[in-house]
């Protein structure tokens, strides 16, 4: 019976936009890095884009507090808890000097992942473009894809700060343009935007009627001199969204809490996207995330010194082999050139197989990014400094 019924069923076949998405890149290297350890290797992994610290206590016992509250076990608000809102609003005047409505311009997110996948959604429709660079976080191209829209891609170049070359893009892309994405502090670059950059994206959208979405998962990871935010620049408001994450700054990645701001009615619109997907997020946690924004000036500093201490170790150490690598300003990313004629698969194959290092290739986040890897400051210093000897004694030998 079983036998007659596996002949006649069709086989499951995914569906067409899961099939378009470029192949997964990060296969092979999952492979050996699973193998590595399974063989019982002492493998230090600056792979993965996720702080090793635990969230601060403070904001545990927050959460520990709020769970107890029966009325938070029911479905959360679509637009967020308005304490919480009310609490961005604050934040965001205080850290930006930009005042926000808490009923209109600002929505909370299970994450800024989940808001900026669902953006396309709500402002792309089939054949119009959606500008994005490369590399980048993946979310920006497949999201956009999963609207129909095409991609026009925006490489970001040493040579110009790793920001997109405005003047690059044809004319008749800008005309068609919708959507342009942008991610400073970007990862995996490190790569910082100063508001005169922002400026010019600003002029740019207003002229062609694009929006932009500002990914600002990293503004809060800064060194020397803070991340600005889009929605400084005069007149952003009327064409940007800026996506803001509580998951790098206060190591509360496992949470799933964000949030977006900027249009009013694209805040509204995103919102009807997720009103017709998701049911809010846990009130509990929103408001831990309120405890977290309150007493962001006592718990982000500390967090800051330490990827700075642990960035200042690592590039010195690299330095120590010969091996200079320019000085991230922002992020827990350093982006490392492959040695002359090594390209960013075989490099980080060979960190993996001789050096038992994870890093991550550059051409997992595109084209453009072929040529580097990235090490993430996500383990502790003594791991740190060990990596950089595996890497130095490693290209010392070759
Ligand atoms: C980590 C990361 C995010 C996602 O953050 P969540 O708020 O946890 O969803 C978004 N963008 C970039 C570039 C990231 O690295």
């Amino acid at each position: 019976m079983s036998s007659t019924a596996a002949s006649t069923t069709p086989p499951f076949v995914k569906s067409e936009r899961l099939r378009r998405l470029p192949p997964y890149l990060f296969a092979e290297i999952d492979r050996k890095k699973k193998a590595a350890l399974a063989e019982g290797r002492d493998i230090i992994n600056l792979g993965v884009g996720d702080p090793d610290r635990p969230t601060p206590k403070v904001i545990v016992e927050s959460l520990q507090r709020h769970v107890e509250n029966p009325a938070f076990h029911q479905y959360a608000l679509d637009q967020g808890a308005p304490e919480l809102r009310q609490t961005i609003a604050a934040f965001f005047e205080r850290r930006y000097g930009v005042a926000l409505d808490p009923n209109r311009e600002i929505l909370p997110l299970i994450g800024s992942k989940e808001g900026l996948a669902h953006f396309p959604l709500a402002v792309l429709n089939p054949g119009e473009i959606a500008l994005v660079p490369d590399p980048c976080y993946p979310v920006y191209r497949s999201a956009s894809q999963f609207a129909g829209a095409d991609v026009y891609t925006m490489p970001l170049w040493p040579s110009n700060g790793f920001l997109p070359d405005l003047d690059a893009i044809p004319a008749d892309v800008y005309h068609r343009a919708r959507l342009m994405f942008l991610n400073y502090p970007n990862n995996p670059t490190a790569a910082l935007a100063d508001l005169g950059f922002y400026e010019k994206v600003v002029a740019r959208a207003r002229q062609y009627g694009f929006v932009v979405a500002g990914d600002a998962a990293y503004n809060e990871v800064w060194f020397d001199q803070p991340a600005p935010s889009l929605l400084q620049v005069p007149g952003a408001r009327e064409v940007a969204v800026e996506f803001h994450s509580l998951s790098k700054t206060f190591n509360m990645t496992g949470w799933r809490v964000g949030f977006a701001v900027g249009h009013p009615d694209m805040i509204a619109a995103l919102a009807q996207v997720k009103a017709n997907t998701d049911s809010g997020i846990f009130t509990a946690i929103q408001f831990a995330a309120i405890t977290a924004l309150e007493q962001f000036d006592d718990l982000v500093p500390p967090i800051r010194a330490l990827y700075k201490d642990r960035r200042d170790q690592f590039l010195a150490r690299l330095a120590s082999y010969g091996l200079t690598v320019s000085t991230p300003q922002a992020t827990f990313y350093v982006w490392i050139p492959c040695p002359e004629g090594q390209d960013s698969t075989s490099f980080c194959g060979q960190l993996l197989d001789q050096a038992n290092v994870v890093t991550t290739p550059g051409v997992g986040f595109g084209k453009a990014g072929e040529g580097y890897v990235r090490a993430a400051l996500t383990v502790e210093t003594s791991r740190l400094l060990e990596a950089a000897d595996r890497i130095g004694q490693l290209l010392r030998s070759q």
